[in-house]
C-alpha cells in the first residue's frame, strides 16, 4: 500500500503558484462569507485565512450573525462582484437552513465563484467545458494525477452524493472517460458496487464506514470523510488500519483530501483572477 500523501502534492501546487504569482506582480483578493458560528466552520475558515496569507493573498473573512436578512447578504455579495480588489467570492457552507442556498450561491459571478456552485459553472463542468470547479473534487483529480493513476476506463464508485463532493466529482470522472456509479443512502446492496471499484470515493461522512470487505484487492480509496472522534481525534469514513494491506493506495485522515481541498482553492482564486482579467 501506498500513501496518497495530500500534503505533498499541496505543497508542490503551492510552490509551481508562488511562481506564477511572483511574474504576475498583483496581490489577489479572496473573501469568505461565514453566517453563523459552525465551530467547524470556524476550522475551515481559518485555514483559508492561513494559506492565503502565505500567499500573500488579501483576505477578507465576513462573519455574519446567523439571523441575517437574506437581501442584506446579496447586498454584500453584490457589491463584492463589484469590487475590483476582489478575484474570489465563497459562502462557506453549512448556512442556517432558515436562508435559500441556491439563490445566495447564484448570486455570486461566476468568474469569482471560487467553490465552483454557481450553476453556471456547474452546468459548464457537466458540459465538459472550461470552469471554476468545487475544490475538494478537483482536489482529488489532481491528486490522482500526481501519482500517475490512471482514470481513463476505470471502475469509479463514489459514494455520497452531495452538491459540494459527490456530484461533481462525478462530472470530472465522467469526463476523464472512466465508469462512474454514484451510491448514496438509498442505494441498495452498497458491497457490490464498492467490491468493483478500482477507484473508490467515500464521502459520506461516517467514521469508520467502509471495511475490508467491501473493497477490491488493489483498489484505490479515496477517504473525503473528516469525522471527529469522542477523544478529539480526526478520523474518516474509510477504517484504514483494516483496508490498508488489501490497497494499492489510500489517502490518510487528516493528511489527504482536506489538505488538497485548501490547495485548489488558492488555485482557484488565480483561475478567477485570470478569468477576470481576460475580459
Ligand atoms: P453530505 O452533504 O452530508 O452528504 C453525505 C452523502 O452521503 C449523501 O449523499 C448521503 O446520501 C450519503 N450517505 C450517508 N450515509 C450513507 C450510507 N450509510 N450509505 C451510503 N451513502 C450514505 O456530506 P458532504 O458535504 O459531501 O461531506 C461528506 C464528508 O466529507 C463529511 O465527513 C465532510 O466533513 C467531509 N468533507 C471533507 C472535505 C475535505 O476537504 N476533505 C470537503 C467536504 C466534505 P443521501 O443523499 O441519500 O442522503
Amino acid at each position: 500500500m501506498k500513501l496518497l500523501d495530500g500534503k505533498e502534492v499541496k505543497l508542490k501546487i503551492l510552490e509551481d503558484l508562488k511562481q506564477k504569482l511572483l511574474n504576475l506582480n498583483e496581490k489577489l483578493g479572496l473573501v469568505v462569507i461565514q453566517i453563523g458560528n459552525d465551530p467547524a466552520s470556524d476550522v475551515y475558515v481559518r485555514q483559508k485565512k492561513k494559506m492565503a496569507e502565505d500567499l500573500g493573498y488579501n483576505f477578507n473573512h465576513i462573519n455574519l450573525d446567523e439571523n441575517v436578512n437574506e437581501d442584506e447578504i446579496l447586498a454584500i455579495i453584490d457589491k463584492l462582484n463589484n469590487d475590483d480588489m476582489v478575484d474570489g467570492i465563497l459562502v462557506q457552507m453549512p448556512i442556517p437552513s432558515t436562508l435559500n442556498v441556491k439563490r445566495i450561491q447564484n448570486a455570486i459571478l461566476p468568474y469569482k465563484d471560487v467553490d465552483g456552485l454557481t450553476d453556471i459553472n456547474i452546468g459548464k463542468l457537466v458540459h465538459n467545458e472550461d470552469s471554476l470547479v468545487a475544490c475538494t473534487p478537483m482536489g482529488i483529480i489532481d491528486l490522482l494525477d500526481y501519482y500517475n493513476i490512471d482514470i481513463e476506463g476505470k471502475n469509479v464508485v463514489i459514494i455520497g452524493r452531495s452538491d459540494l463532493v459527490g456530484k461533481p466529482l462525478a462530472s470530472l470522472m465522467i469526463n476523464r472517460n472512466a465508469t462512474v456509479t454514484l451510491c448514496h443512502s438509498k442505494t441498495i446492496n452498497l458491497d457490490f458496487y464498492t467490491k468493483n471499484a478500482d477507484i473508490l470515493v467515500v464521502a459520506i461522512g461516517k467514521p469508520n464506514f467502509i471495511k475490508r470487505d467491501s473493497v477490491k484487492d488493489g483498489a484505490v480509496i479515496i477517504d473525503v470523510g473528516i469525522n471527529r472522534m469522542a477523544n478529539g481525534m480526526l478520523c474518516g469514513d474509510v477504517d484504514f488500519d483494516d483496508v490498508k494491506d488489501k490497497v494499492s493506495y489510500i489517502t490518510p485522515v487528516p493528511g489527504g483530501v482536506g489538505q488538497m481541498t485548501v490547495a485548489e482553492l488558492a488555485l482557484n482564486t488565480y483561475k478567477a483572477h485570470m478569468l477576470r482579467k481576460s475580459k
